[in-house]
């Protein structure tokens, strides 16, 4: 069974989530924003094994410690897609910007595919490609836990920006019907900000995306 944790990050308090199988401790990170001491002290403390650094895009707040702590351990960088990749090139740029610590350029090891299945421990987790936030924007759904990591595409009550260099409204709206909602109402999702929810509940709510009545 997969279990996970969600410990915010930055001074965007960005949802990066240790994610890991309970039968094999094998672990990963999701959105390794930054603050590597509080996450390798979050994985020590559970008895976890770091396997790999899962990335839903390359915006700072998401990006800015992965390739710093995938050098460090030794560790794979799995994802964006592929259409991020003038963000990983820009990091240095939008760190300066943000006022971040200096980001380490990296490579991912493996770009993701939309359908793309990636293994954890015992369990599968499968990859959406979700464009729009970002154009290499990729979500993390667990189907076996009814879960899905959606970093910036969808937050409770709110719907990712897309004022930035190639975001799409009308993109990041079809991305989050025909991609996130056949996932089920009752899936929870971890958004990149702010409290969880679930699909069903943004389906009745989110002003921005809601299609189906009642409370
Ligand atoms: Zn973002
Ligand atoms: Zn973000």
């Amino acid at each position: 069974m997969l279990r996970y944790e969600t410990l915010p990050v930055t001074p965007f308090q960005q949802n990066c989530s240790l994610l890991w199988c309970d039968q094999t401790q094998e672990a990963v990170l999701i959105d390794v924003g930054g603050e590597l001491e509080m996450l390798r002290a979050a994985v020590k403390q559970r008895g976890l094994k770091l396997v790999a650094l899962w990335l839903t895009h390359a915006h700072i707040d998401h990006a800015g410690g992965t390739g710093q702590l995938a050098r460090e351990e030794g560790l794979p960088i799995i994802g964006p897609h592929r259409g991020d990749q003038f963000w990983i090139d820009g990091l240095p740029q939008q760190s300066v910007m943000f006022g971040f610590p200096p980001a380490e350029h990296f490579t991912p090891t493996r770009w993701l595919e939309d359908g793309d299945k990636l293994q954890l421990g015992k369990s599968e987790v499968s990859v959406r490609h979700c464009p729009g936030h970002t154009p290499g924007h990729v979500v993390f759904h667990a189907a076996e836990i009814e879960r899905c990591f959606v970093g910036d595409v969808l937050f409770a009550g709110s719907i990712g920006r897309t004022d930035f260099p190639q975001g799409d409204h009308d993109q990041l709206i079809s991305s989050i019907r025909e991609r996130l909602w056949p996932m089920g109402n009752d899936t929870v999702f971890i958004p990149g900000h702010g409290p969880e929810s679930s699909f069903g509940r943004e389906r009745r709510t989110n002003p921005y995306v809601r299609d189906l009545r009642g409370a």
